[in-house]
């Protein structure tokens, strides 16, 4: 079968997207992310800062009303805007330098997931969907993969415009014949979500595998066992949406967001919780300089 790449610098280094000398905070990109309801919006803030410290211009939190007051005691460079119901969110998109969308850390609401889910990749988007996003897609998987593989078409690069980022039980949910599958292994299994997702899938776990749409596949060899804490994986979604947000094709954003988000673990070393991480992306870059 098709080789299975090591997630490193030399898979994706010529393709990502760093700031410009001469560029301002608008040619960085705007990564927004969903908040969840007052009592669950500490996973959205993980996203956030991580996505402004891994390198996006701007970051906007998307908040439901219930949840602006606690968001806007929490954040600083961050910015927060309302965002209720689909129609609210058709409103904000027409702001067409909004250009990656994280959905799902602590999300709930699986009815506004799918709503905006679909809002996002319709309008060409490119969206990271974790957590409750995928939980919420788990009675009807078909539906989200179409609206991916229509958003990829409609792009003017063609890139996947959908990022999943499931750990082991949230793959089930969407793929459960590949999760039963013990025959195959996890790049193979990987492999396969990815064709029939249209999307770029992060399966996540200890040896994390990036898998695209078109047969490309890397195995992450970053990180340490430290990483099995809670809010994590609510970071890498914000490290993976910063990439996109610059510029960075889909499966060299994620392949390069699991990457940093891995070495950020090491950097810390032992002790590490999820609001550790973002604070050592920049010892990342510098590996990268
Ligand atoms: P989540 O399951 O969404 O909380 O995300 C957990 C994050 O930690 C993912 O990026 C996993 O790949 C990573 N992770 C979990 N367990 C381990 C482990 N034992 N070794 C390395 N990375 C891990
Ligand atoms: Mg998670």
């Amino acid at each position: 079968g098709p080789r299975t790449f090591e997630t490193g610098p030399a898979l994706w280094h010529e393709r990502l997207v760093l700031p410009s000398e001469a560029g301002h905070k608008y040619d960085r990109g705007h990564a927004v992310v969903f908040s969840g309801g007052a009592s669950q919006t500490g996973a959205a803030r993980l996203s956030a800062t991580a996505a402004l410290r891994a390198g996006a211009g701007l970051v906007t939190v998307f908040s439901p009303a219930s949840a602006l007051l606690v968001n806007a005691a929490h954040l600083t460079a961050v910015m927060l805007k309302r965002c209720e119901d689909a129609a609210e969110l058709e409103e904000r998109l027409g702001d067409g330098r909004l250009n990656a969308f994280v959905l799902g850390p602590g999300f709930g609401q699986a009815e506004n997931a799918r709503a905006y889910a679909q809002a996002v990749l319709a309008a060409g988007r490119r969206l990271v969907l974790d957590a409750d996003g995928i939980t919420a897609f788990q009675d009807d998987p078909a539906t989200l993969f179409d609206a991916a593989g229509e958003a990829g078409k409609a792009r003017a690069d063609g890139e996947p415009a959908l990022v999943l980022t499931p750990h082991a039980g949230e793959f089930k949910r969407l793929f459960p014949d590949l999760a039963a599958a013990d025959d195959l292994s996890k790049p193979v299994r990987a492999r396969q979500a990815a064709a029939r997702s249209n999307a770029v899938v992060v399966l996540k776990g200890r040896d994390t595998v990036i898998a695209a749409p078109d047969g490309r596949a890397a195995i992450n060899a970053s990180g340490t066992p430290w990483l099995a804490t809670a809010g994590t994986g609510d970071v890498l979604t914000g490290i993976v949406a910063a990439q996109l947000a610059q510029g960075t094709p889909s499966f060299e954003a994620a392949a390069a967001g699991v990457w940093m988000h891995g070495k950020a673990a090491e950097a810390f070393g032992p002790g590490l919780i999820a609001e550790d991480l973002p604070t050592m992306l920049p010892r990342v870059f510098a590996l990268l300089a």
